[in-house]
C-alpha cells in the first residue's frame, strides 16, 4: 500500500487496514489542527487505489476491518466511493467493518439516497469531527460549520442507517469560554445522540493559529485542573443514552471510558479522584 504525506485514524482503528483515498483535507482551516496544514488537497484516483489493494487482498487478506482516509473520505463522488467498497466487499471477504472519516459539510452535500447507497455497498461507521457545540467557538476556530449543520448531518447519517462516532475538544475555548464549551457541547450531544463520543483535550502545535494566539496572549491555555472541570460539567448537562462515552487519547489528563447516562456517576467519581488526588497524566504519556 502507498501512503503519502501524514496518515491518521482514531486510534479505535489501530488494527485497520488503512486506505488513503483522499491525500489531506479539503477545509484544512481549523485553527487547532495541525493535521495536514502543508499537504495540497488531493482526491485520489479510485483505479489507483484499487490497485494498491490488490496486492493488500492477495497477500494480506487477513483484515477484518478497514478504514478509508485521510480529512474527509466522503468528498469523493458517490460512485467512485461505491466502486471502492464494492471491491473491498467482492474481494477481501474477511472484512467485516468500513469506517471513514466524514466533515458534516461533505455529508451534508450528498443526499440522502447517496448516503443510504453508500452505507448499503457496505461503510459503516463514520468518524465525525463536532469539536465543539458551541457557536461562537465554532467561528472562532474556522470550523467553517454551524450546531444546525451538525444536526442536520446527524440525522442524515441516522437516516442512512450508519454508526457514528464523534469527537469533541476539552479546553477549545481556552479559559475564557470553558462553560461554555461544555455546555454547547453537552447539548450538541444530547440533541444528536451519535453512538459513540470521544473527549479529547486541546493541544498546541506549533504550525497552528492557535498556537500563534497562544503566544499573543488571545488563548490562553487551561490547567489540567480546569479541563477536568470543563469535563466534569459537560458530564453533568449530556443526556444521550446509550451513546460509549471515550476519553482515552493521547492528549487527555485523565482516561474514561462508559455509556451515558448509566455511567455519569462513576465518571465524575473518577474525575473528583483524580482532581483530589492531581494524578493527572503526564505529558511524557499524554506524548506531547
Ligand atoms: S480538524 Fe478536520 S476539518 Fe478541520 S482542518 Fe483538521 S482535518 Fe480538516
Amino acid at each position: 500500500m502507498n501512503y503519502y504525506g501524514n496518515v491518521f485514524r482514531p486510534p479505535s482503528e489501530a488494527r485497520s487496514l488503512i486506505i488513503q483515498a483522499t491525500i489531506g483535507c479539503s477545509h484544512n482551516r481549523c485553527t487547532f489542527c495541525y493535521m495536514y496544514k502543508d499537504e495540497p488537497f488531493i482526491i485520489r484516483d479510485v483505479d489507483e487505489i484499487i490497485a494498491d489493494l490488490e496486492t493488500e487482498a492477495r497477500y494480506f487478506p487477513y483484515y477484518e476491518r478497514v478504514f478509508i482516509a485521510d480529512g474527509d473520505a466522503l468528498i469523493i463522488p458517490t460512485d467512485k466511493l461505491v466502486r471502492l467498497l464494492d471491491y473491498i466487499r467482492e474481494n477481501m471477504p474477511n472484512v467485516k467493518r468500513v469506517a471513514s472519516y466524514a466533515t458534516a459539510k461533505d455529508i451534508n452535500l450528498k443526499t440522502d439516497a447517496e448516503l443510504k447507497m453508500l452505507h448499503d455497498h457496505g461503510l459503516e461507521m463514520l468518524y465525525i469531527g463536532f469539536e465543539s457545540g458551541d457557536p461562537e467557538i465554532l467561528e472562532d476556530i474556522n470550523k467553517g460549520l454551524t450546531y444546525e449543520d451538525y444536526v442536520k448531518t446527524m440525522a442524515k447519517c441516522k437516516t442512512a442507517g450508519f454508526q457514528t462516532s464523534v469527537t469533541i475538544i476539552a479546553g477549545l475555548g481556552g479559559r475564557a469560554k470553558w462553560e461554555q464549551n461544555a455546555l454547547g457541547t453537552a447539548r450538541l450531544i444530547t440533541d444528536t445522540k451519535p453512538d459513540y463520543v470521544s473527549y479529547l483535550t486541546v493541544r498546541l502545535y506549533g504550525n497552528t493559529e492557535l498556537y500563534r494566539d497562544w503566544q499573543q496572549g488571545i488563548f490562553e491555555m487551561p490547567s489540567p485542573e480546569e479541563i477536568l472541570y470543563e469535563m466534569r460539567r459537560f458530564l453533568e448537562h449530556v443526556d444521550s443514552e446509550g451513546t460509549v462515552f471515550r476519553s482515552n487519547h493521547a492528549s487527555n489528563y485523565v482516561l474514561l471510558g462508559g455509556t451515558l447516562n448509566r455511567d455519569v456517576p462513576d465518571l465524575l467519581d473518577a474525575i473528583d479522584d483524580t482532581l483530589e488526588k492531581k494524578n493527572f497524566r503526564p505529558g511524557m504519556m499524554r506524548r506531547l
